[in-house]
């Protein structure tokens, strides 16, 4: 699906590769070129600029890792934006509600690839993760469909609700529902009528659907042939259908790619499994890093310069920590703290990590911390020259102005800024006092 792309985005690398040192100039054309080609794989123009605009800013804010070419830095970067585009790193797994059964219902466009989609989403549960599953097919005007659903359910050695003639889609799915419940089965799969176009009949009575049977899961198939179109139905469908996750079908096709790279972004929503095939068990979990890795087709330079750049923090803490044995913690250590802080999702990653945090996240509030908080603060500190930052003794009221103005604060903030490293500072100095006995302790060596 994605080959138009890769061929489109190896050119520009391999003439990023072909020099030694890259100028800003060079950094700027390359990615006006990965844009050129993401356009033309059909990605949503708002994804794209927003994926450029990240790019810049990460090609411009990176440190530099010496042992690295500055060409395969340029594909990390765009590698990490596609991962961002995609909707981050871990796939994102089915839920299952606790009490069984636990619904699953199918929603999408006739054609889109439903019916084949839930005989194969059924086998995966059955057979991987030994659930017992139950299908129903709630499409009563075409009775093809529901033969079909049952054929597949032969095929793959799942249960189907036997078919009944003249009720409408929700009696099925009642009558689904207690036939599940009855039958001890940890999953009902629901698949819904479809229509060729997108209409009114079809979104209410799959929203009366979802009242009844309020399915833990809500997936829309999606048609990855049909580019824009798909991403459109997604909105459309999520406007009325409370959606919980997307499946793109045909990902095996010549599709340009743009509808995988444009969903997550416009919908809000995670791609969870694209199907590759007409076989029944063609179902692969969506994985933003795989997807990734194979738009680039550039798998040793990325691990080479993931791998640099953890040798880098690695490094860097290293060199910290002694310094701070050493009871030195100036103000470029402050701002590689607070920047630790922010790559690790901010205040708010921090606090999610942290057991009981609803009280803790009161208090941080109170206190006045922040994410911005952080960002403002790096901006402060970026704002001082080389000396400042050494010696934060020699900020005279003067300085201090001309800092706040430089970086948008007013000197009040500065100082509680300077306050706070002081405090820091001396927390450093004393716990180095007895030998770095006390850091020993702290970090329980
Ligand atoms: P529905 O009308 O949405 O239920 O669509 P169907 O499940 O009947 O699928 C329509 C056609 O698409 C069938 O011939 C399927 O075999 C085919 N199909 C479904 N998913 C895929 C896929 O991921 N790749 C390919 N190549 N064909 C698929």
């Amino acid at each position: 699906m994605f080959d138009g792309l890769t061929e489109r985005l190896s050119t520009v690398f391999d003439r990023l590769s072909g020099r030694g040192v890259l100028s800003e100039k060079d950094v700027e054309e390359a990615l006006r070129e990965v844009r050129v080609a993401l356009l033309e794989a059909d990605v949503a123009l708002p994804v794209v600029k927003d994926f450029i605009t990240k790019a810049k800013e990460a090609a411009t804010g990176e440190a530099v890792i010496r042992s690295i070419r500055p060409a395969d830095q340029v594909v990390k970067i765009v590698y990490d934006g596609l991962i961002e585009m995609l909707g981050g790193e871990e796939p994102v797994p089915l839920t299952i509600a606790l009490n069984p059964p636990s619904v699953i219902l199918m929603a999408g466009l006739q054609g889109s690839g439903k019916t084949t989609t839930a005989a194969k989403l059924a086998l995966r549960l059955s057979k991987m993760d030994r659930k017992k599953v139950l299908m129903a097919s709630l499409d009563t005007r075409r009775p093809a469909a529901m033969e079909q659903l049952a054929t597949l359910g032969k095929q793959i050695e799942v249960e189907t609700l036997p078919i009944l003639a003249g009720q409408s889609a929700t009696d099925i799915t009642r009558r689904a529902m207690s036939a599940a419940k009855l039958g001890g089965y940890d999953i009902l799969i629901l698949d819904t009528a479809g229509r060729t176009t997108l209409d009114e009949g079809m979104m209410s009575e799959a929203a009366e659907i979802a009242r009844i049977s309020q399915p833990a899961e809500t997936l829309l198939v999606a048609d990855s042939l049909t580019g824009q179109d798909a991403v459109r139905t997604a909105k459309a469908f999520h406007e009325r259908l409370p959606l919980t996750g997307l499946i793109l079908t045909r990902a095996d096709g010549d599709g340009r790619g743009g509808a995988a790279l444009s969903m997550r972004a416009v919908t809000g929503l995670p791609i969870k499994f694209l199907g590759a095939g007409e076989k029944v068990d063609a179902l692969d979990v969506f994985d933003a890093r795989r997807v990734a890795g194979r738009i680039l087709g550039q798998g040793d330079v990325i691990a080479l310069v993931e791998k640099a750049s953890t040798d880098l923090d690695q490094a860097k803490a290293e060199a910290m920590a002694k310094r701070l044995a050493k009871g030195q913690f100036d103000l470029d250590m402050m701002s590689d703290q607070l920047a630790q802080m922010e790559k690790m999702g901010g205040m708010q990653g921090i606090m999610g990590l942290l057991p009981g945090v609803q009280k803790i996240k009161q208090q941080v509030a109170e206190a006045g911390l922040s994410d911005k908080m952080l960002a403002r603060q790096r901006a402060i500190i970026s704002s001082m020259t080389k000396a400042e930052r050494k010696k934060p003794d020699i900020l005279a009221a003067s300085r201090k102005r001309r800092i706040a103005a430089g970086s948008g604060v007013d000197v009040a903030e500065i100082n509680r800024l300077l306050k706070q490293h002081r405090q820091m500072a001396d927390a450093f100095k004393m716990m180095s006092r007895d030998g770095g006995k006390g850091f020993a302790r702290m970090a329980g060596m």
